[in-house]
């Protein structure tokens, strides 16, 4: 198939993922290719992949111990079901993950994307109390804006109005309380909002808890509801409140886990300890589907005991703990130790809030938020007032187009346009990233947005 009969087919039989079909067809695009920090399209384009083809990517495309482990696994199989029998790469992996893991967290579960991390963690959070005899906690506290997948369950623990409200029918109610955002809070003074926030999630668990499971949290910075970074010792704050009135703290570190905020985990900026953590995205480097839910060994004790006890977990799907994906998930975890991976991303994230400087000056950046390499440049029509470009001129996803053509691919959540290089990216790829980004931004918010007006 020629790239051009490859376009047509995918405008006639695909139907792509969070994806308004009317756009593609007007904007295809089709990788072919990849190595290191770009990709190559059917049309022989390259771009450096900004977006770490989707917040995954760790190490760039192609990264030799990557295939290597995966063509050595596939020698021996590639998949056996976990259903009642370990494999030998998912009991590696489980010994690794558990060391490099917050302290407490003992048992690792394993599934094959975020969303079904986030569904087993909310259903083992409401399994344990039920198995403890304390049938009345069945609830979710959750911050507005979060976002943890697009399954049933893990949307019913989300809340952007935009991906959520059209379900709101099919989704179970969840206690929702307002995000400590810093840049939409009138003092714009971290300490105020964090004690303003961390208050009224106290009065709510003063009146709620009883009935209160969990609260779902993704540490440190919220990803897909517009990379809103927390004020300092906000969720040490939240931990505290877990404990004090014991409800479990879960923590969705499916975007931030993995180096990708300059710690291993998020939650280490602020040495908080979880009851449980999801991860995923960057588990096997960005390679291939593998998720996994770690518990602490309270609440897997709280299902060990005789089967007639229903006591057992019964959740599991059939390519959870695949062994090519556990096998590119132990030499992932092998070369960030042997490549010193986090102190590498600590340094770049410093690199990127340098070239960040050349923004801070333009007309229409509102805000630009950072935590280690994940970041968003929020872009607003007035930076005083705040007032946002109205919704249909799609400003991010013109900004985002301009990128495409300048050679570099990112993806924007409405107007906040997401900067997540993979870790491995080099001092001059970011230069050069940062530069086309700059130049998106002001395509966009100037030329584009004038005469659309
Ligand atoms: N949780 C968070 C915090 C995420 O950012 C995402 C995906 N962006 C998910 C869960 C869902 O992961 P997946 O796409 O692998 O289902």
């Amino acid at each position: 198939m020629n790239p051009q009969q490859l376009l047509e087919k995918s405008k006639k039989y695909m139907w792509l993922p969070f994806t308004q079909m009317s756009d593609y067809e007007q904007n295809p695009l089709i990788i072919e290719s990849g190595e290191g920090v770009i990709v190559k399209d059917v049309f022989g384009k390259e771009y450096l992949d900004a977006n770490s083809s989707l917040w995954l990517n760790v190490h760039g495309h192609r990264k030799k111990e990557l295939d290597d482990a995966i063509k050595k696994q596939l020698d021996l199989i590639a998949h056996s079901t976990l259903l009642g029998a370990a494999n030998v790469p998912s009991i590696k992996l489980a010994e690794k993950l558990i060391e490099i893991a917050p302290e407490g967290l003992t048992r690792v579960f394993y599934s094959d994307n975020g969303a079904t991390a986030v569904e087993i963690a909310v259903k083992m959070a409401y399994q344990y109390w039920q198995n403890k005899g304390v049938n009345e906690k069945t609830k979710f506290v959750t911050l507005s804006n979060g976002y943890h997948g697009d399954t049933v369950g893990s949307m019913s623990v989300g809340s952007i109005e935009l991906y959520h409200k059209v379900y709101t029918s099919l989704l179970f109610d969840s206690l929702v309380i307002p995000f400590p955002s810093i840049y939409r809070h009138s003092s714009m003074d971290g300490q105020v909002v964090r004690n303003e926030s961390l208050q009224s999630l106290r009065k709510l668990l003063e009146k709620q808890h009883s009935e209160i499971a969990g609260m779902m949290v993704e540490p440190m910075l919220q990803g897909a509801g517009g990379m809103n970074v927390m004020p300092k010792g906000y969720l040490k704050g939240v931990e505290a409140l877990c404990r004090e009135f014991n409800i479990l703290l879960i923590v969705d570190e499916v975007a931030t886990g993995f180096g990708r905020t300059g710690k291993m985990f998020a939650v280490e900026h602020e040495g908080v300890r979880p009851d449980l953590m999801t991860v995923a995205k960057g588990i096997t480097g960005g390679y291939l589907p593998v998720a996994a839910t770690l518990a602490s060994e309270e609440i897997y004790e709280a299902f060990y005991g005789e089967y007639e006890e229903m006591k057992t977990f019964f959740h599991g799907h059939s390519y959870t703990g695949n062994q090519l994906g556990c096998a590119a998930g132990l030499a992932n975890l092998e070369i960030f130790e042997k490549e010193g991976l986090v102190q590498q991303a600590m340094e770049k994230a410093d690199l990127i809030s340098e070239l960040f400087e050349g923004l801070k000056e333009l007309e229409h950046v509102g805000d630009i938020r950072q935590c280690g390499m994940m970041c968003g440049i929020e872009l607003v029509k007035d930076r005083a007032t705040k007032e946002l470009f109205p919704f249909e001129l799609r400003v991010g996803y013109q900004s985002t187009l301009k990128m495409r053509e300048l050679g570099m691919l990112t993806r924007p959540l409405g107007d906040v346009i997401v900067f997540m290089p993979p870790l491995a990216a080099t001092h001059n790829q970011l230069k050069e990233m940062v530069s086309i980004l700059k130049q998106g931004i002001v395509w966009a918010t100037t030329e584009y947005a004038r005469v659309n007006r």
